[in-house]
């Protein structure tokens, strides 16, 4: 049977070593819950629930959750919990409570084509937040949650807020059945018990805009939202915010964008 659909960024892990390097990555204890995304055949899900007291696995595709399921009763595996369902429409809230789970961390392999929607929604969750993420995606994209100014992206910045980040181990394209075309990466996110902001939704819109045109000035990206409004002359006096405004976003650390944000939050309120 092919058990790969395409759609689903199905590749799975298949090298013994690199599957007990990943678990021992993840650090688990044996008092700790899991929610997993995509266990697929059960390469991690297995191995880790030998090791902590709880899995809950959100399967998407109905095969792949059917096959884990017959091999958890068949091997009297009592501490996974498989669920058939998408995660991105999942209510990870009545999951919370229906499983009277306090605290949790979070792991999966993710689908690549969703990743990055996966990871906002999980750092973004205001109501129950988890311990800490890790998920193994795309090098490329880790890199780009990683890299600090001067080569900072939108990923960069809208993460820091919420998290510490940190790169585990890379994991070549050989440990996946079928093989996939890039790189991946073991990527862990802890997550903060505070967001570094107040009003972090608008903090989001307003580092997209300053990454719309990455060659632009942050000046030149504020402008497209109101051009009379934004005057660089107005800053004048302030030789601080001058200096930033004339810089690239990808320049800029987390501490100036903080000092340009309430200049935002009053142009979009006149705006
Ligand atoms: N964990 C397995 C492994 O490491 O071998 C499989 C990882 S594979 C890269 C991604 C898994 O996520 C697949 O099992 C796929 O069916 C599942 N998946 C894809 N989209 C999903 C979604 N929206 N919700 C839940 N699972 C999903």
């Amino acid at each position: 049977m092919n058990l790969k659909n395409k759609d689903l960024g199905q590749n799975f892990l298949v090298n013994r070593d690199i599957i007990s390097r990943i678990v021992s990555q993840i650090k688990p204890e044996e008092d700790e819950t899991f929610i997993e995304i995509g266990p697929g055949l059960g390469a991690i899900t297995v191995p880790l629930a030998s090791k902590v007291k709880k899995i809950i696995a959100v399967e998407i595709d109905s095969r792949l959750h059917l096959l884990l399921n017959s091999d958890i009763e068949k091997f009297k595996i009592k501490n996974i919990k498989l669920i058939n369902e998408d995660i991105l429409k999942v209510n990870l809230e009545k999951i919370l409570e229906k499983e009277n789970i306090q605290k949790y961390r979070v792991y999966g392999s993710l689908p690549y084509s969703i990743s990055k929607q996966i990871i906002k929604q999980f750092l973004t969750y205001d109501k129950k937040k988890p311990k800490d993420l890790t998920f193994i995606i795309q090098k490329e994209v880790a890199m780009n949650y990683i890299q600090a100014p001067p080569k900072a992206t939108f990923l960069y910045h809208m993460s820091e807020i919420y998290s510490h980040k940190q790169i585990l181990m890379n994991i070549a394209p050989k440990n996946f059945r079928p093989i996939p075309k890039v790189e991946s990466s073991l990527i862990k996110f802890e997550l903060k018990t505070k967001t570094d902001i107040d009003n972090p939704e608008q903090y989001i819109k307003f580092v997209k805009i300053l990454f719309t045109h990455p060659r632009k000035t942050i000046l030149n990206n504020l402008r497209t939202l109101n051009k009379n409004l934004l005057n660089k002359s107005k800053f004048e006096h302030d030789n601080e915010i001058t200096m930033i405004l004339s810089k690239r976003a990808a320049e800029c650390s987390k501490e100036e964008l903080f000092q340009l944000f309430p200049i935002f939050l009053q142009l979009t309120d006149r705006a």
